[in-house]
């Protein structure tokens, strides 16, 4: 392997996130998968209906995010800020792989 100084669009980096996110999405599929099999069971597995109700949204989203992601990537345009089309720096990416803004843009979009 060649170490290079390029961006995240770079083929080794790239195709370590494309792993990392593919496993990403796996585990939030199961995640998913085992919280809407709770809302089936008798006292929704132990949940309180509220707090399952908003782990099964927040887990529908992050798979909704992965997949974005990794649609993204077989697009060729992951890795660029949705808001302002700058590429986000690949710590950024390596820590939150299904990011879609960069920091600042994300900062700004909190509130
Ligand atoms: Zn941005």
């Amino acid at each position: 392997m060649t170490a290079t100084t390029h961006g995240p669009a770079e083929a080794g980096a790239s195709r370590l996130l494309r792993d990392i996110l593919e496993e990403q999405y796996a585990t939030r599929t199961e995640r998913l998968t085992a919280l809407v099999l709770c809302e089936a069971m008798p006292r929704h597995g132990g949940f309180d209906p509220r707090t399952l109700a908003a782990l099964t949204r927040a887990a529908r989203q992050d798979v909704a995010d992965t997949a974005h992601a990794l649609r993204r990537m077989s697009q060729d345009t992951y890795g660029t800020c949705e808001g302002c089309r700058r590429t986000i720096p690949l710590g950024r990416l390596r820590a939150y792989p299904d990011a879609r803004f960069c920091v600042p843009c994300h900062q700004s979009r909190r509130h």
